[in-house]
């Protein structure tokens, strides 16, 4: 029998994603706060880069900007209305207490309950490598969170402290002990992933709809067996 996932937790206002380029939340993400973002809740994107070194046929100076417009699209689609970008650099992201007061920082400014991030464990599926980015982003986000509490690190931060997040939820993981029912969000989900027209036309010579739909409808049906028969979006909470 497969292990059955806890729903997540929806006693909560508001949420702030954290991850390191514009596509990582649209993945499979942006269907669950689709769902959030109907029931009210808020939720804010933040990305540590504008994904200025994400296609190959466009120098950065170029692609940033793209990039940046695509993210916008994809996040008013699934009701998110506010979308900021660090200015660390794509792909060389480093891991610190640079980046670490930036998250702190921007905690501090949202307040939010739950804090939203992605796969910082060296692989996906246990086979393919993950980039150095998101092991730093996700890494920082953890970290960020107790950060952000504590008045005497990074006590220079315009905003006041925040020790307010209850959770961290980190989505595409191997073992989820969570999950959302995203039945009602999952076209928005996949019509968000469809945004990021420039990437995944520079990724596949795919049709962008079909690309999208078989990626967002093929994870939520994968994890439906462990939710019920629902599709679900999975995560692994870690409580603070
Ligand atoms: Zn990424």
């Amino acid at each position: 029998m497969t292990l059955q996932l806890e729903p997540m937790p929806d006693d909560w206002q508001r949420a702030l994603a954290i991850v390191a380029h514009p596509d990582d939340l649209e993945y499979g993400c942006a269907s669950a706060v689709a769902t959030w973002t109907d029931a009210g809740r808020e939720v804010v994107y933040l990305m540590a880069t504008r994904g200025e070194a994400g296609i190959d046929t466009l120098d950065p100076s170029a692609a940033g900007p793209v990039r940046e417009r695509e993210e916008l699209a994809s996040a008013a689609l699934v009701g998110v209305t506010s979308v900021e970008f660090l200015d660390h650099a794509d792909g060389v992201i480093e891991y610190g207490t640079a980046l670490r007061r930036d998250l702190a920082a921007a905690i501090r400014r949202h307040r939010p309950e739950l804090l939203i991030t992605l796969n910082f464990a060296d692989t996906w599926g246990g086979t393919q490598w993950n980039t150095p980015d998101h092991r730093a982003v996700g890494r920082a986000v953890l970290d960020a969170a107790g950060d952000a509490g504590n008045r005497w690190i990074f006590p220079d931060t315009v905003a006041a402290p925040w020790n307010g997040v209850r959770w961290i939820a980190v989505a595409g993981v191997d073992d989820p002990t969570h999950a959302v029912d995203v039945t009602s969000g999952l076209e928005r989900g996949v019509r968000s992933l469809m945004e990021h027209r420039a990437y995944i036309g520079a990724l596949t010579d795919e049709d962008p709809e079909k690309y999208a739909r078989a990626q967002i409808e093929g994870f939520a049906r994968q994890e439906a067996a462990r939710f019920g028969g629902r599709p679900a979006v999975t995560f692994r909470l870690y409580p603070r």
